[in-house]
């Protein structure tokens, strides 16, 4: 057998008429661009994810820019963020002239909450919160530190549609929550789309502004602005998926549950889940020693998978300016070398399933 690591085109043949349908009746609208589709999207999301606005952008690297952006972080700020993110994160950070602190995930992969508090400093504007790999973070420790040093609240929900945290949707927490609907993710539209929250009008107001070239009033523009709209027929798509969002992630979770239970390799440290922190298993991301050993197994029995991520943003070449080294973040550092990711994605038979956990405990 072979299971790659994702097949996209599946989710798509399990709602394909319904998808069809969306895609020929926006096409017939006549109607292309910042429309019903757009609008209907926005407001049954924002109910969604349980905040009163949400503005469709074009991705998600766009929803972090424009986020930062509108709460006027820019050069000298500070922004903290945990060293094991996907890169995307701190682009949205430093495009904006910003400075990322770095901060030492926990054994969840998420945010180590215990170091916040050191890396806040006079210059600190912001906590920008990543619910890696689909977990949610412990809002409430982060939530009281914000209160504490008056800092802003940015969520990275880019992995996280529909993750909780004591039955709070991620995105709702925060002054805004950064959405991704890349092809990949757990609602992912059919090409680039992605899209922030928030409960503060002042904000959506400005960014559905600096979405479309700081212009609320056409040929009127109030800043210097981006064109990134989510356009009509992604909407239209993300509608339709969004409609089944909970099928979905219930099928996530039942690989993830007969992983978590069958998986029996001494070698292999299974994902853990915090008290009060749901997990839509976006990823399913395991840690060992061999792990390049693991993988060219895995290869080798035509299992497909994949490290998120190899090179921590603080080594990347794009950030060699920051002058930080190897061993600067070693718990980050660490899960760089020793996580992968198995197979894990809507439409993934139970043979697959199966096949690849009698695989890994041959191991
Ligand atoms: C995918 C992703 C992004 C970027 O989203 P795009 O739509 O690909 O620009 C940002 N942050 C995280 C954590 C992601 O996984």
């Amino acid at each position: 057998m072979k299971v790659p690591f994702n097949v996209l085109d599946r989710q798509y043949r399990m709602y394909k008429n319904e998808y069809d349908e969306a895609l020929i009746n926006t096409m017939e609208s006549g109607w292309y661009i910042l429309g019903n589709q757009v609008t209907s999207f926005e407001n049954e999301f924002a109910k969604f994810v349980g905040s009163t606005y949400c503005a469709g952008l074009a991705n998600g690297l766009d929803a972090l820019i424009l986020a930062f952006r509108a709460l006027n972080i820019s050069t000298g700020d500070e922004v903290i963020v945990q060293a094991n993110t996907y890169i995307a994160s701190v682009m949205g950070i430093t495009i904006n002239g910003a400075v990322p602190i770095f901060v030492e995930p926990d054994k969840y992969y998420n945010i180590d909450v215990k170091s916040i508090e050191k890396a806040i400093t006079k210059n600190t504007k912001a906590i920008l919160v990543v619910h890696l790999y689909g977990q949610a973070t412990n809002m409430d420790e982060i939530m009281s530190l914000a209160h504490k040093y008056n800092l802003r609240v940015v969520e990275d929900c880019a992995q996280s549609h529909g993750a909780n945290y004591k039955g709070k949707m991620t995105g709702s927490f925060g002054d805004i929550g950064c959405f991704s609907f890349y092809p990949s993710k757990n609602l992912g539209a059919f090409g680039d789309a992605g899209a922030i929250t928030t409960s503060n009008q002042v904000i959506a107001d400005r960014i559905k502004m600096l979405r479309n070239y700081g212009s609320a009033v056409r040929y009127e523009n109030e800043e210097i602005g981006y064109n990134s709209r989510l356009d009509e027929l992604q909407a239209a798509l993300l509608r339709v998926k969004l409609s089944h969002i909970n099928e979905l992630s219930e099928e996530r979770e039942k690989i993830a549950n007969y992983y978590i239970e069958n998986i029996k390799n001494q070698k292999i440290q299974l994902p853990m889940i915090a008290n009060d922190c749901s997990h839509v298993w976006h990823l399913f991301v395991v840690k060992l020693e061999d792990r390049d050993g693991f993988v060219e197994y895995l290869k080798s029995h035509e299992i497909g998978s994949v490290i998120h991520y190899p090179i921590p943003p603080h080594l990347s070449k794009a950030y060699s300016y920051l002058d930080l080294k190897s061993g600067d973040y070693p718990i980050a550092e660490k899960y760089a070398d020793s996580i992968v990711s198995l197979p894990i994605y809507n439409g993934m038979t139970n043979e697959e399933v199966e096949y690849v956990v009698e695989i890994i405990n041959r191991y």
